[in-house]
């Protein structure tokens, strides 16, 4: 039978919920419980997929196509699962339901309201979830603050479903902030009490604080929380700042928050192997050397728009027992090639990651040029791959004015071009294409090698594609397609024999890697800069 908790957030946003509740997910998993996610958001763009990076951060894409919110990605790395469309709800996609049933005829002439029907839209969501997944855990995390207008029908929802489901069967953990002071030297509990209260207000008791601090949570404080939020004072867990997020789960089972959650929710307990993740981690806080990595985009400014990037580069690091520190290169910089030149000059690798538009372009095949004149191990991600075509057939192929119809829609030369099927697709919603899809790999390539398979799958997001006109007169000059799709019509992985590595893929890597399992393509990428350091692993 499956045991629902749900986690919910006060005082302050940012508060980390994503991490605490993968980390729960983590210490589940490690004790051979079978774990689930979902994550509900409050907003009303029917998925973060129309939003601007800059605005919500990076949009992570599942297996199966759904755009989603990027704490998802850190649920897939922590639990090490892969979920789906249902794992992601926001008000939008509930209220798009209800409205359809609506017109629909579905009510039967009654009055549509937020209760019951938004709220039994939500509740149905969690058992479609359930059945999908059959977890022994749902772990169900509710973006936002409480107190927030937008959220209260999600907070409603829950209240009802927990009533229904019964004490044993549903919990709420509340994550709070509790700031310090160090006026005075004291961490600060009342607007954790606050909170509590608010949540209270609308029917729902945590039975279990967890509490995002700098410093220590002395026993009196434990004991003050414990009293005034009629919690036990086991279940005031205390989650500090660690170095790695990494941590957190090991820091959290000393804890014995996993124990806690068990008892409440009456399942025997029993042991976690947190083993390979303990080695990781020793890995994480003893590296053997440093290696800077760049990343060329436009959303520099705003390091949760590449989180996925930034953690696969992180994943391979560990692997290799070497930190990476990412240095962060505005794209639209480079667009001088002498600045582009010196801001490249001390870093081991790069990579271009995706994204949408003109801005920026010019400055990314600048660095493109860059690491391929220079011998510098280049990863180039969807758009990062679309620029490196640009790149080859511009300056080695001799194609001249070669650009993609999205940045030049007359161009003389559309080396990358949309796609057949995109070109009758109209509005932005969740119409690109989307989710995972197979690509065959060419055996002897530097993609064989690092994949050790002829046939992979990889999550895509994207319009163009590398414009099957120019593959003949780019093969030619020396560019390799090591990935094909499985029809040979769309160009997947492409690559350079020369350099140590030059590879660039129209699909995403960043959302398959684990801590624990690096992605192939970011290993090859890694493995070549430490390589190239003599910092052997
Ligand atoms: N803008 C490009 C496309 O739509 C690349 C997208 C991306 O990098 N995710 O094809």
């Amino acid at each position: 039978m499956t045991k629902y908790i749900f986690i919910t957030g006060g005082v302050v946003s940012s508060l980390g919920k994503g991490i605490i509740g993968a980390s729960l997910g983590k210490l589940l998993r490690a004790r051979g419980f079978s774990v689930a996610i979902q994550k509900f958001d409050p907003y009303i763009n029917v998925d973060p997929g129309t939003m601007s990076p800059f605005q919500h951060g990076e949009v992570f894409v599942t297996d199966d196509g759904a755009e989603t919110d990027l704490d998802l990605g850190h649920y897939e790395r922590f639990i090490d699962s892969n979920f789906s469309k249902l794992s992601s709800v926001t008000s939008g996609s509930v209220y798009q339901t209800v409205i359809q049933k609506e017109r629909r005829g579905d009510y039967l002439g009654g009055t549509v309201q937020v209760i019951p029907h938004i709220t039994n839209e939500i509740k149905s969501r969690i058992v479609k979830a359930q059945k999908q997944f059959k977890p022994d855990f749902q772990i169900i995390e509710i973006g936002g603050t409480i107190g927030d207008i937008e959220g209260l029908p999600f907070i409603e929802a829950i209240r009802q479903f927990k009533s229904e489901a019964g004490i044993s069967n549903a919990i709420n953990i509340h994550c709070t902030l509790l700031p310090y002071l160090p006026t005075s030297g004291e961490l600060k509990t009342k607007p954790s009490q606050h909170s509590v209260n608010v949540l209270r207000s609308y029917g729902l008791q945590p039975e279990i604080l967890v509490c995002r601090t700098q410093k220590s949570i002395p026993k009196t404080e434990k004991e003050k929380l414990a009293l005034f939020c009629s919690v036990s004072k086991e279940a005031v867990i205390e989650c500090r700042d660690m170095k790695s997020i990494y941590e957190v789960p090991l820091a959290l089972e000393e804890q014995n928050f996993a124990p806690v959650v068990l008892k409440l929710l009456q399942v025997s307990e029993r042991k976690a192997d947190l083993e390979r993740w303990k080695e990781l981690v020793e890995k994480i806080n003893h590296p053997k050397g440093t290696i800077k990595i760049a990343i060329a985009g436009k959303y520099t400014k705003l390091s949760d728009a590449y989180i996925s990037v930034v953690e696969s580069i992180k994943h391979a690091g560990y692997a290799n027992n070497v930190k990476t520190e990412i240095k962060w290169i505005n794209s639209e910089d480079c667009i001088d090639s002498k600045t582009c030149r010196e801001l490249m000059s001390d870093v081991d690798g790069v990579i271009v990651p995706g994204g949408f538009g003109i801005r920026g372009i010019e400055g990314k095949l600048n660095v493109i040029k860059y690491a391929r004149e220079n011998n510098v191990p280049f990863l180039g991600i969807c758009l990062g791959m679309q620029c490196a075509v640009i790149e080859y057939a511009r300056n080695v192929a001799g194609i001249k004015g070669a650009n993609s119809t999205e940045f030049e829609e007359n161009t003389s030369a559309p080396v990358i071009d949309l796609m057949l099927d995109q070109k009758n697709v109209k509005g932005y919603g969740g119409t690109m294409r989307l989710g995972a899809y197979d690509c065959k790999i060419k055996s002897g390539t530097k993609a064989h090698e690092v994949y050790n398979s002829n046939k992979i799958s990889e999550r895509h997001r994207h319009r163009y594609e590398v414009n099957t006109d120019y593959i003949e007169p780019l093969k030619k000059a020396g560019l390799v397609f090591s990935g094909m799709s499985p029809d040979g019509m769309l160009s997947e992985i492409v690559e350079l024999p020369e350099p140590d590595w030059f590879v660039a893929c129209q699909f995403h890597p960043e959302f398959k890697s684990r801590p624990e399992r690096p992605h192939p393509l970011f290993k090859g990428l890694i493995d070549a800069v430490v390589k190239q350091k003599h910092l052997s692993a």
